[in-house]
């Protein structure tokens, strides 16, 4: 219990007192039964790939984004809210993104087989990108699945950079050098410095869905959509919009910029099978 409580007072940040509660032991129960059933369900390759297709702004498909999903025997389709948390405490997140990796090169192969060259964008857990081998296991993944580079995205958080600054930028200077590109995925949330993000070989911004929804009532996050369009205008980078929902909220980014929209307004991730229109899955919502 006194293990648990010191646990806790470090993820808060450290530095402080916390009493062990009832209730601490039942979240790291819960944590605990859920990292030894998504072990056993990697096991069963019950991890599921689904896709999200971007728009430019004539509506037209321009890229995707990978996402990935659990198919629970008993609880169906599980999330990535419920499991990639407690994925990124165990190295369950490495063997994840290992996975998810493969199956994306796999998409970009067929998607230019069949004339879409499109990028496909795939997330990036801090964890999983420190790994010692990241950078090999990635050229490795491209080389046997023989994607092409240029087609792959990683979207990566501002979290990243926050320590061991040098180390990552070599790795991505590794991966943008074979024509890989990088993506600041929720753009905003974070504390990073712009000095810091400028030295990055990034190619896109991604606007957080929280900014998104509220621009065209909230003030301050329509104030900081135009910031950040402002950045990327300057930076020369591409800006995917995430969580576009209305038409409003549609109207307000094409008011703006030449941004690329991904959401439900335009269409909900849907499993990589039924893409292919084969073994159809019903799609969320
Ligand atoms: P994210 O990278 O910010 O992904 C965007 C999330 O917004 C996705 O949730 C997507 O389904 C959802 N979304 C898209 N359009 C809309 C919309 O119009 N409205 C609303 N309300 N939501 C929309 P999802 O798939 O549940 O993923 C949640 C998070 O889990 C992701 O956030 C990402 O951080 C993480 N994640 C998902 N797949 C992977 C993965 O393969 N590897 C890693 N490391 N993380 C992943
Ligand atoms: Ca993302
Ligand atoms: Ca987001």
């Amino acid at each position: 219990r006194a293990d648990t409580a010191l646990r806790r007072a470090k993820s808060d940040g450290g530095n402080k007192k916390v009493l062990f509660e009832a209730a601490m032991d039942d979240a790291v129960r819960e944590r605990y039964s859920i990292e030894a059933d998504l072990r056993r369900g990697i096991a069963a390759k019950e991890l599921r790939l689904y896709v999200q297709p971007q728009f430019d702004s004539t509506r037209k498909v321009c890229g995707y984004e990978t996402l990935v999903r659990w198919q629970h025997p008993e609880r169906g389709i599980v999330p990535p809210a419920v499991f990639i948390r407690v994925a990124e405490e165990s190295d369950l997140i490495v063997e994840i993104g290992r996975w998810i990796l493969s199956e994306a090169c796999r998409f970009i192969v067929r998607l230019s087989l069949s004339g879409r060259c499109v990028p496909v964008s795939v997330n990036v857990s801090p964890r999983e990108f420190h790994q010692r081998d990241f950078v090999e296991r990635v050229k490795n993944t491209l080389a046997e699945s023989g994607a092409d580079p240029q087609q792959l995205v990683l979207e990566v958080t501002e979290g990243l950079v926050i320590s061991d600054f040098d180390a990552v930028i070599r790795k991505m200077e590794a991966l943008a050098s074979i024509g890989v590109h990088f993506s600041i995925d929720d753009f905003g949330t974070g504390y990073s410095s712009l000095a810091y993000l400028k030295r990055l070989p990034i190619s896109e911004l991604k606007i957080d869905k929280t900014f998104v929804q509220d621009a065209p009532q909230d003030a301050n996050d329509g104030a900081i959509v135009e910031s950040i369009l402002a950045i990327a205008r300057h930076m020369k980078l591409r800006v995917v919009a995430e969580g576009v929902e209305t038409e409003e909220q549609a109207a307000f980014l094409d008011a703006r910029a030449a941004v690329i929209h991904q959401g439900y307004l335009f269409a909900r991730p849907a499993p990589v099978e039924a893409f292919w229109g084969l073994e159809i899955e019903p799609s969320e919502g």
